[in-house]
């Protein structure tokens, strides 16, 4: 029964961890309370028994402007939601009301001030209320940083509710809150649920801040159509960056406490229907906002604590899909947090305040941990499960292939220098101006040119010395003591840099394709051209489509369900009701559209769309791939290659010809295999040798492995070979063989 609903209602394949169990308690009338993080799928939880219980489920959520969103989400999915709350016309709450009466409504949200209303609960109480779920619920603690006074009422439920069973929510993790919900709200024997807070589809990620407008712009122009949120620590900040965004064409919107509620809601509402691609905002931005489809989360400055920059991290990504998270770091901008924990009154707060705040520099400046396990550890979660100093988790730019650490230890002996001969007393900006031998008034006045260390990081831009001198504060190779003039001072570490005694590391980033840090089974394979074109195609519907229901477009569809449809492009109803996100009730909705969208794609582009589409078997969910064909897109060069190849020249005979390394002529196979040329793998390997390669690709990632990862790491392959694998070897095996595992996973699909 309940998968059934799953299927119909949601159309989803299966339940997300923890769902199925908290489901079951629920239509088992028992109290239910359940910690999950944001994106973990709590609405299911009681949407779905609210669908197939006979009553009324009364939800308690903390916006009333947020309400209409999440009653459309699941008219949407029909199931028969309503709200009543102050902004509800009369006339209409009437309707409502007796609708009520009628028992044809399944969810009824309501605002917490409305329970606190004697009229309102005798009303409640000549209903057949199935329960109660209480969403966000550590708004009820004190102890959380969401507090509202409203949702003490609710305390009430248990009294005047006796034999009605509740179900509470939140994405808040502490121990401290999650007891005082329980007992606030007085649950009875509760099922206590705990869900895992990974997020595997989130990528993190620490950049150190040189210029933050300009690295804000470079990110954005390899994310130019994506959502995000870019949370800043002050208005004013806000303010400039969204005037900064909207200068460069970028549909961006600014949303702080100091706008007017009005111009703050009209903002948000247009993030949430991608009527506004970004929105620049203080951290007052955020709760309750369901929108699925943001692509990044980017943190301009430090947050004052984890569990803050976990709540709003977890805003990106719910629909599963990859997304980003990017905190810019500079030692700098965390002197006014510590300025202002500092300030705090009550002894036992600023002592917590601060210790918060060292945690959060912990996860910025630590260079040697996986980002994930520092994160999860703070939420009392042991991750990898294995006490291991293999790194694995593939979604931080410490464990990806793409992060480079490159030795700078000379650099840093420059610096050094710098400082130590200017008796360290100066701050970041002098320094770098002797270094590179800029000719500037303060340096003449202090005779700084006529130092040995004038000029000598000429070679080098402002902007490079000004990252060593950041990843020094980071590593606490130099400190600061006086936050109001952030003087630069040396440490133990910098003496024994400075005598050659230690090594000096730095992370250097290089981005890559989103999809080649991609880590967890359930990942899609990503969109060729022609799928991209589609996805395109069916954003645009899900726009024009929301904009006619007046609602937020992920509540039509979410990216999810687009990358699938556009990857499988569905040909009829049986097989758009394999695509996840796709119920009958929304195939019913919009299958005509979808599925003449993507005919119009496929016959604009018929040869395209045959390599492209993924042959579907109807009903098993599962997928096939037919077999590759031979494409035309490819480059010249990638041609010229192929055509040598054709010829029998085996891979060293084409570099020698075309004086190209091993290497680039490794690239061509893999860009034409990607772009859906036939690349038969006996060409470059036996199967023996292929097999070979599996196991020491399998071998190195086994703890991974063990955890539900599959990694194609090429660093740990190579050496778990022992010097029988290259790296040009192991990146074309990994091409072979990343398909066959994912032509594998598809195929066990359920
Ligand atoms: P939360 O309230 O816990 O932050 P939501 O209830 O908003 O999370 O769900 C986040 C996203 O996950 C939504 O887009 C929802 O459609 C999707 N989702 C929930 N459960 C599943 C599932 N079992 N399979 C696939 N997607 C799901
Ligand atoms: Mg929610």
């Amino acid at each position: 029964m309940i998968f059934r609903q799953l299927a119909e209602t949601f159309g989803f394949r299966s339940f997300r961890p923890h769902q199925e169990e908290i489901v079951r308690a629920v239509l088992n009338r028992r109290d239910v309370f359940a910690v999950m993080p944001t994106g973990g799928g709590k609405s299911l939880c009681y949407q779905l028994p609210a669908k197939i219980m006979d009553g009324v489920c009364v939800v308690v959520s903390p916006l009333i402007a947020l309400m209409k969103d999440q009653v459309d989400a699941a008219r949407t999915n029909g199931i028969n939601a309503a709200t009543l709350n102050s902004t509800i016309p009369l006339e209409e709450q009437r309707k409502i009301g007796s609708a009520l009466h009628r028992n044809e409504i399944d969810m009824l949200y309501i605002s917490p001030e409305r329970f606190n209303n004697e009229r309102f609960i005798e009303r409640l109480k000549t209903l057949n209320i199935t329960f109660f779920a209480i969403d966000e619920a550590h708004c009820i603690s004190e102890w959380g940083h969401d507090f509202r006074p409203d949702y003490l009422a609710l305390s009430r439920i248990a009294e005047e509710f006796p034999n009605t069973p509740l179900a509470a929510f939140t994405a808040t993790a502490t121990a401290r809150v999650s007891d005082d919900i329980v007992c606030r709200l007085k649950l009875r024997n509760p099922l206590l649920v705990r869900a895992s807070f990974n997020r595997p589809n989130l990528f993190y990620r620490v950049v150190p801040k040189i210029n933050f407008h300009q690295q804000l712009r470079e990110f954005l122009q390899k994310h130019p159509k994506d959502s995000g949120i870019i949370y800043r620590q002050s208005r004013k900040k806000v303010e400039e960056t969204a005037a900064m965004l909207q200068r460069e064409g970028y549909s961006a919107l600014p949303y702080h406490a100091g706008m007017s509620d009005e111009d703050r809601h009209r903002n948000q509402d247009a993030f949430s229907k991608d009527a506004c691609q970004i929105v620049a905002a203080t951290i007052a931005f955020g709760m309750g906002i369901d929108k699925s489809n943001v692509r990044f989360v980017i943190h301009g400055e430090l947050p004052k604590n984890i569990e803050g920059y976990y709540q709003e991290t977890g805003r990106a990504g719910r629909d599963s899909e990859p997304a980003e998270c990017m905190l810019f770091y500079s030692r700098s901008d965390s002197f006014i947090l510590e300025k202002f924990a500092k300030d705090i009154e009550d002894t036992q707060a600023r002592k917590i305040a601060l210790q918060q705040l060292q945690q959060m520099f912990h996860y910025a400046e630590n260079q040697s941990e996986c980002r994930r396990t520092v994160l999860l550890r703070y939420f009392g979660e042991q991750y990898p499960k294995h006490q291991s100093s293999l790194t694995l988790c593939g979604g931080c730019d410490y464990c990806s292939d793409d992060a480079e650490k490159e030795d700078a230890t000379i650099p840093a002996q420059k610096i050094l220098s710098a400082i130590v001969r200017t008796g360290e007393k100066f701050g970041a900006g002098q320094i770098v101006d002797i270094v590179t031998g800029s000719n500037t008034e303060k340096i003449r006045q202090f005779h700084h040119d006529t130092l040995p260390t004038y000029g000598v990081g000429k070679d080098k831009p402002k902007t490079y010395w000004k990252a060593v001198i950041n990843t020094m504060l980071a590593k606490e190779v130099l400190n600061t003591e006086d936050p109001e003039r952030p003087i630069l001072k040396l440490t133990d570490s910098a003496r024994s840099i400075l005598k050659g005694r230690r090594r000096f590391e730095m992370i250097k980033f290089l981005e890559k394709e989103q999809k080649e840090r991609r880590l967890s089974a359930a990942e899609l394979p990503a969109l060729s051209p022609f799928g991209q074109s589609v996805f395109e195609k069916l954003r645009e519907l899900r726009m024009s489509l929301a904009q006619e229901a007046n609602v937020p477009p992920y509540v039509i569809f979410n990216d999810r369900t687009l990358h699938e449809a556009a990857l499988f492009l569905p040909q009829d109803k049986t097989e758009l009701l394999q695509i996840s996100g796709i119920g009958e009730y929304k195939a019913g909705l919009y299958g005509k559209h979808i599925l003449s969208a993507i005919q119009e794609c496929c016959a604009a582009d018929s040869e395209a769309a045959e390599t492209s589409r993924k042959t579907f078997t109807p009903f098993s969910g599962r997928f096939a791939e037919p077999p590759a064909k031979q494409k035309g897109g490819i480059t010249p060069t990638i041609e010229e290659t192929l055509h040598l190849f054709g010829q029998g020249n085996s891979i060293e005979q084409i570099a020698a010809l075309r004086q190209l390394s091993k290497g680039t002529v490794y690239s061509h196979f893999e860009d034409a295999y990607q772009s859906g040329y036939a690349v038969d793998s006996e060409r470059f390997f036996t199967p023996e040798r292929l097999a070979q390669i599996r196991e020491w690709f399998a071998d190195s990632a086994k703890e991974a492995a063990e955890l539900g990862f599959t990694l194609w790491r090429l660093k740990p392959a190579v050496e778990a070979s022992g010097g029988q694998l290259d790296y040009d070897e192991a990146r074309l095996a990994r091409m072979f063989l990343q398909k066959e595992h994912s032509q594998h996973a598809l195929d066990n699909i359920p």
